[in-house]
Formats: C-alpha cells, structure tokens, sequence
C-alpha cells in the first residue's frame, strides 16, 4: 500500500533520528536510538517534556507548522511517531525529504476509528459489530442494528477512555452523543470479553516482520493497569493473534512498530478492537524481558537495519505508576525495593502528578509469568504512602 521511497536508505550511527511527540514513547525511542549510537531529538509540545530532557536536540512546536516541520527536517535524517495524531500532509512533507516509518498512511489509517474499522473490515479482520455514526437516523440505526448496551467512541482523538460513553438505555444514546459533541463516532456492540490481549509487530522496509509474544492486558478506569507476557492464551489463540497482526501490518504497508489490540471472548475467539502505529504500553516489559525492545524494533526499522530477536529471555509483567501514587507526596522508592530488590523502575520524568496520567513503570522478571504480575502489584503497593 505505502510506496516507501527510501527503501535501500540505510542509517548508520551517528546519524540524528527524530521522534514526533515528546511523551515518554518519544523518550524510550531516545533511549533506545542512543544506545545504538545515534543521535536523537524531538518535536515536542513543550520544552522539557519526557523526551526533550534525554533527548540530543529538540525543536518545540505542533507537529503541523511549517515552521517546526522545517526546523525538526533540518536537524533529522530519518523521522518516526509516538502517537497517530500527526496530519497526513505533515508527514508526506517530510517523507519527500527523508524515511519516515511508518508512512502516512499507516497513521492516517489509524488515527481514525471510522477509517480503522473500514480499512479492518475491508481486509476480513474480526470484529466487534459496528456502525458509523455521523447523523442522527445513524444514531438511531445503530441502536436498532447492535442493541445495548452499545459503546459510542470518537472517530478521532480517543485515547485511555477518553471519547467514549457507554450506552444501556436507548433513551440515553441522544444524551452520550451530546456528551461527546456530535461529532463523528464509531458505535461498536458491548463485547463480554473474557481478557483483553495485544501483538506488537515490527515490520522492516524490506518486508519482513516479527512479532513479539501475546501480552495479556488489564485495564482500571478504562485506563491500561497491568500487562503481562506471554499471555496465558494457549498456542492455537497464540499463533492467531500474531498471524493477525502480522498481516495487518502487511496490509498497511507499515515499516516500523505497529500494536494490533484484540478482545478474546469467553469462547476463545479474537476480535480486534484497534491499532497503534507505534510502540505501546503494553509492549514496555519488552525492554528489560525481550532480546530486542520494542524501541530497539523501532529504530532498526527506521534505518533499514535488520530487526531483532523479538524472544523473550523471561517471562516479565509491568504495572503502570499513575499520577494518584503522587498523592500523599512521593512514592516510597526505598520501600519497595526493600520488598523486592529485583523490580525495574521506569519514570518518565514528569513534573506533575494529577490522577490518572502516565507517570512511569514497574517492569518485574520472573520464570512463573502469574509470580511475576504478583510481584510487579506488591511492588507498586509497597509505593503507597499512609
Ligand atoms: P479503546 O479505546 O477502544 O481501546 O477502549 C478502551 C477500553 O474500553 C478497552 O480496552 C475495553 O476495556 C473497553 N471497551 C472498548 N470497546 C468495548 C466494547 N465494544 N465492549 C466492551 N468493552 C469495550
């Protein structure tokens, strides 16, 4: 699908990597392009976000202007995304300049429900049953075609919950699409799933792809919580869910690291629920449990360099550390590594803590994948100051 027209580019270190966003996905990729050598910047919303503050350089700007667009082309040989909200036009600017994996069309896909679903459907994908809503007899016809309860979700900007109202009585659909301002939505049938899993791919410009084990994820507050790899899924599952993610990824032309996120329902059957065109937070364990990280697949993708070994050298579980921990002050650091020496800290070096926002991670290793999870909550209950 994606005509990539620096396939035979090949980037060695020193070259300057840059990464769009400044979050902490834009800082793992610093880090890990670093650790091969490379230069690395950002472009960024502000000046010490997560990634400007490890990075080599960084412009700061919105992603869009042709200003920052300038500034961050003079200073990259080779750009990628830590989120999908970047313009399609923004991203074909600087692929007439330089590779950037993935292309705009895998993010242009995936920065869209409405254009993810088609495009998922349109390849024979499962899913949970759907319809555009960009009316009210849609609105309507939606209730009619998927019953309740239905959940109404944003066709765009939609991120950990946000953008999306769960529907139970048909006289409350008008009510939860006010709430979301009328604007273009997906409603998608109420799924009773049984666990919620995902596949990170890495696909490199020539074509070939891996993919990293199945992880298991747990969300609170429609929030991602907990991950664990691999997922207790058996084989069959297994093989399903990689062979899915691996074709979506050749379907999208993706060069570059692509999550796939799927419902596995009660009966053993996958449904995808979305795409990511980049690393994932369920894919951070991979840092410390997979031979080549997530980010480590992403740079070498980026620079037309072999992929890596995507195995695990041990089974691994992460929790997340939300801004709520802040609360009583700091996070007992000393405590939990009394209780468990072996728990790696990630923190991406926010300046502040509000409820619910990403302030790090707790990667755990351990050969019993369930002794892992248990360990990686006990650590992070030993942060929680009384
Ligand atoms: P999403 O942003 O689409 O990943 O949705 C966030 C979370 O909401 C998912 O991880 C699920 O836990 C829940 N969710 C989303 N869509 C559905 C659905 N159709 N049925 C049940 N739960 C859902």
């Amino acid at each position: 699908m994606t005509q990539d027209r620096h396939v035979l580019t090949v980037l060695r270190p020193p070259a300057s990597l840059g990464v769009i966003g400044g979050g902490q996905l834009g800082r793992m990729f610093v880090q890990a392009a670093q650790r091969l050598g490379y230069r690395a910047g950002v472009l960024g919303a502000i000046p010490e976000g997560p990634g400007a503050q490890v990075a080599h350089w960084s412009v700061v700007g919105p992603p869009d202007h042709l200003h920052s667009l300038r500034e961050f082309a003079g200073r990259a040989d080779a750009v990628t995304v830590e989120f999908e909200n970047v313009s399609a036009p923004a991203l074909r600017w600087l692929e007439r300049r330089m590779p950037v994996r993935p292309g705009w069309k895998t993010v242009w896909v995936s920065q869209d429900r409405l254009r993810e679903k088609a495009f998922l459907a349109g390849h024979g994908l499962p899913l949970a049953p759907w319809r555009p809503v960009r009316t009210p007899e849609d609105l309507a016809g939606a209730v009619g075609s998927l019953g309740l309860p239905l959940i109404l979700k944003t066709a765009a900007s939609g991120y950990d919950g946000k953008g999306q109202v769960r529907v139970d009585e048909a006289g409350r659909v008008e009510a939860a699409w006010n709430q979301l301002g009328r604007v273009a939505c997906v409603a998608e049938g109420w799924v009773t799933f049984a666990s919620e899993v995902s596949v990170v791919v890495a696909r490199g410009a020539d074509g070939k792809a891996v993919t990293f084990p199945v992880a298991l994820n747990r969300h609170e507050r429609h929030i991602l919580d907990a991950t664990v790899m691999p997922a207790p899924v058996g084989p069959i599952v297994s093989q399903e869910a990689r062979e899915m993610a691996l074709s979506i990824a050749q379907a999208l032309g993706t060069v570059g690291v692509l999550t796939v996120e799927f419902f596995l329902t009660a009966e053993g059957t996958l449904l995808v629920n979305e795409l990511a065109p980049r690393p994932h937070n369920s894919g951070h364990l991979t840092i410390e449990a997979a031979v080549s990280s997530q980010f480590e697949q992403q740079v070498r993708a980026l620079c037309g360099l072999p992929l890596g070994d995507p195995g695990l050298t041990s089974p691994a579980a992460m929790v997340n550390l939300l801004g709520d921990l802040w609360q009583k002050g700091d996070p007992d650091w000393s405590r939990m590594w009394s209780l468990d020496p072996g728990a790696k800290l990630h923190l991406y070096g926010k300046q502040t803590a509000a409820p619910g926002r990403k302030m790090g991670h707790l990667t755990v290793l351990d050969p019993d994948p369930d002794r892992a999870l248990n360990r990686a909550l006990a650590a992070r209950g030993a942060l929680l100051r009384r």
